[in-house]
């Protein structure tokens, strides 16, 4: 299989070209270096079934090519990170909406397959966890930015659905949950590095809110792998998974465990949102997946848990 990954020297996506090459495909990735770093694909450089192109996907003429020669389409660019949303929410919506919209207009040229990475932000506010991917979206007001990042990528959901219905492009949707592991940044105020660079450092260990909000973290290694899984089952074409770990904690124990685990005497200690990011700032209290529909149709069980994964962050940390 010939594979483009849009966004793939992102933390995601080098992941996953590190991941198809060792199955065997060929690999393209572009990126426009803007939350992806090129250190990420550096050690893929002189593969001979790699290759990589620096630049956005909104240069049409450049995708075009690069759709072109590949089988299946890892639609995987976008602007993510809460900080970044927060901050920059023009590039957000933008990024967002019109990269999906370019890659499935010459997607559908000669009806590639196009797999859209989307988020479990979608689920918004929505506390009836956990989530299946039928539950209502549940979105805060127009004037709360965070709420921006959810609404672009569900049209990028619409979008593709739509391409399916009218178009009868293949496209699946997948809703990754709280994605992490090594080579993941904290710059964008992801809390797994964050926490793990204030224990290392001995700095305080910022947690938001009151810490009671609960996230399930999935081990970018097993949602890689379920990416991979999905683009060769064509029972998946048409339809939405999560793509997730059940394991739920809260912020505050995230907190503790970290600490415990880096073998840190950092203190924790608790930032009001709306000093971490601004006046008014909404949180999703708690959130967790589903995963019977991606377990059923592909037989997807995550299999590195949060302890794990927490020492391979830290690992990571430390040799850097
Ligand atoms: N968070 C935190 N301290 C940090 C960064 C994040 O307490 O330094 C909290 C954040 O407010 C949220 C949770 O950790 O409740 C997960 O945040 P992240 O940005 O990693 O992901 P998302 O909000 O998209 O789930």
């Amino acid at each position: 299989m010939r594979a483009l990954i849009t966004g793939g020297a992102g933390f995601v996506g080098s992941h996953l070209a590190d991941l198809l090459l060792t199955q065997g495909h060929d690999v393209s990735v572009l990126d426009n270096l803007s939350t992806g770093s090129i250190d990420n694909i550096a050690h893929l450089k002189g593969h001979k079934h790699f290759h990589y192109t620096i630049d956005s996907v909104s240069n049409e003429p450049v995708l075009a090519e690069l759709v072109d020669q590949a089988d299946v389409v890892f639609h995987l660019a976008a602007a993510v990170g809460v900080k970044l949303i927060v901050e920059q929410p023009v590039h957000t919506i933008e990024t967002n909406v019109r990269g999906t919209e370019v890659v499935l207009t010459h997607a559908n040229k000669k009806k590639k397959l196009v797999l859209i990475a989307s988020t479990s932000e979608v689920y918004g506010k929505n506390v009836a966890v956990p989530f299946s991917e039928d539950a209502d979206l549940v979105l805060g007001p127009t004037t709360k930015h965070r709420w921006a990042y959810a609404c672009s990528k569900a049209i990028d959901e619409f979008l593709a659905l739509a391409y399916w219905k009218e178009k009868k492009l293949p496209v699946i949707v997948g809703r990754l949950f709280n994605t992490v592991g090594p080579r993941q940044t904290g710059q964008y105020g992801m809390v797994i590095p964050n926490f793990v660079m204030q224990a290392l450092s001995g700095q305080p260990i910022t947690v938001f809110g009151d810490g009671t909000q609960t996230r399930s973290f999935t081990y970018v290694g097993d949602v890689v792998d379920a990416l991979a899984k999905l683009v060769q089952e064509p029972r998946a074409i048409g339809r939405v998974f999560n793509i997730g770990n059940g394991y739920e904690i809260s912020i505050r124990d995230l907190a503790e465990r970290v600490k415990m685990l880096a073998g840190s005497t950092s203190e924790i200690v608790t930032i009001p949102y709306d000093q971490a990011y601004e006046a008014g700032f909404e949180d999703m209290p708690r959130r967790v997946p589903d995963i019977t529909r991606i377990h059923d149709l592909i037989g997807y069980e995550p299999k590195v848990q949060l302890d794990e994964i927490l020492e391979k962050v830290i690992d990571y940390f430390k040799t850097r």
